[in-house]
């Protein structure tokens, strides 16, 4: 069950839906096209060009998979014990270079190429060894055992990650496995952000009356960073419309996109939108979600730009909902929707009709490991250490009119928004 499903594309209340929303932003984006050629483990974090096939064959050769004696198959015993001279030594990177035959063993060790002749490994502990040159060996054995094939793992000519692919360290690890030491990479997102509102001071500044530390300009910082896309910090810009201009227009030239946070809201919304009709083509849009039901949507400068709410909890989640997918596209990476769950929930929810909520959660397992999900409390878009106590997102649907205790519920783990 996805929240896509779930929500109707216009709401009965007159608000864009979520879904609608989602689409749209999403017909707005397209991948940025410049990549980069760099070294292997500089292409960590980043997003694959181009697709890749692989050269050789891994493992490139036949290989014992236990440290051990390499034997014929031919020569287990089906009852019985069975005597074979050793005849010597495979470690890995150190071949045996003669043969294997009837009657004959060489000690072996994990990775090391087969020797020829010998098609089954057993293991050491299944072995006794009888004096320096000769071991014995019981029933139970199966021909071909702890053996690797050439080409298990991936063979020459398979595709192995097609372009889209974000590189994490299994990925690198793959790609040094096929000899590759450079690659061709997306270029980094620039990502550019400032805070909006008189009453905000920065750190180290002293609060007087009727002002507040900004916090948004560090979770959005710390959210971006996640997505290891270049940041340029524009600081807080107070309301004035000469600041504002100035400011959105020095961002949009630094970055591909632009995120602000504060002045969309109804109050507001006048003011800040002149400043962005002025500058580029700029959508205010209601959207039936809760928290972070403003949002601003459009273009300056041919940077994509996002104003979202001033409330704490309402920049995070329009950030996962809308932002983090925006990005990641134009990053270039193939998305995959995100993993939700379905599990009971321990409390009754409120909740009105009218709007898709994305209420903070604590998913838990209980002793038997049954996972089952309870609230924070508080609700309000501004009780920002809601998002402390919460590990995922209780998803709600438009048209729900609330919870009772052991309904289930659709959850978004937070592990899954990166
Ligand atoms: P606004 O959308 O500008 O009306 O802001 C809505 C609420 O969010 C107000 O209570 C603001 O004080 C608060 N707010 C706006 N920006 C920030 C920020 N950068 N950090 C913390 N709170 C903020
Ligand atoms: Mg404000």
């Amino acid at each position: 069950m996805s929240d896509r499903n779930l929500d109707p594309c216009s709401t009965p209340t007159g608000l864009l839906s979520v879904s609608e929303a989602r689409a749209r932003i999403d017909a707005l984006v397209q991948p940025i096209s410049a990549t980069e050629q760099v070294p292997l483990f500089d292409g960590l974090n980043r997003v694959l060009a181009t697709s890749i096939k692989s050269r050789i064959d891994v493992p490139p050769y036949i290989n014992s998979a236990m440290d051990g004696y390499a034997v014929q198959g031919d020569d287990l015993p089906t009852q019985g014990d069975t005597r074979l001279r050793v005849i010597g030594r495979a470690m890995a990177g150190q071949p045996f270079a003669g043969s294997v035959s009837r009657g004959q063993a060489v000690r072996i060790m994990t990775g090391a190429v087969m020797p020829d002749g010998a098609d089954t490994v057993l293991m050491q502990e299944h072995v006794r060894r009888v004096d320096e040159d000769d071991i014995e060996i019981g029933g139970g054995h199966r021909p071909g055992e702890n053996v690797r094939m050439a080409g298990e793992d991936i063979a020459a000519g398979d595709t192995v990650l097609n372009a889209g692919a974000l590189l994490l360290p299994a990925e690198i690890g793959v790609l040094a496995s096929l000899g590759v030491a450079e690659i061709e990479v997306r270029r980094r997102l620039r990502v550019a952000f400032f805070s909006t509102g008189d009453e905000l001071r920065s750190l180290g500044e002293p609060l007087e009356a009727g002002q507040i530390y900004d916090s948004n300009r560090y979770t959005l910082q710390g959210m971006l960073a996640r997505l290891h896309v270049e940041t340029f910090d524009f600081g807080v810009v107070r309301d004035d419309r000469e600041a504002i201009r100035t400011a959105f227009r020095k961002a949009a030239n630094a970055a591909d996109v632009v995120l602000t946070s504060g002045g969309v809201s109804v109050g507001e919304a006048d003011f800040v939108k002149q400043t962005l009709d002025e500058l580029g083509q700029v959508d205010f849009w209601k959207i039936a979600m809760k928290p972070g039901k403003p949002l601003a949507v459009g273009k300056i400068d041919g940077a994509l730009f996002f104003g979202l709410p001033g409330n704490p909890v309402s920049v995070m989640a329009t950030f996962y909902q809308f932002v983090q997918p925006a990005l990641q596209k134009m990053m270039g990476i193939a998305l995959q929707p995100p993993l939700t769950l379905q599990v009971p929930c321990m409390v009754d929810l409120k909740k009105q009709p009218g709007r898709l909520e994305y209420q903070r959660g604590i998913l838990r397992q209980s002793p038997q490991g049954e996972l089952r999900v309870t609230t924070t409390g508080g609700q309000g878009s501004h009780v920002l250490s809601s998002m402390i106590k919460s590990n995922c997102f209780i998803v709600l649907p438009a048209e729900c009119a609330g919870v009772r205790q052991g309904e289930l519920v659709q959850v978004q783990p937070f592990a899954g928004l990166v």
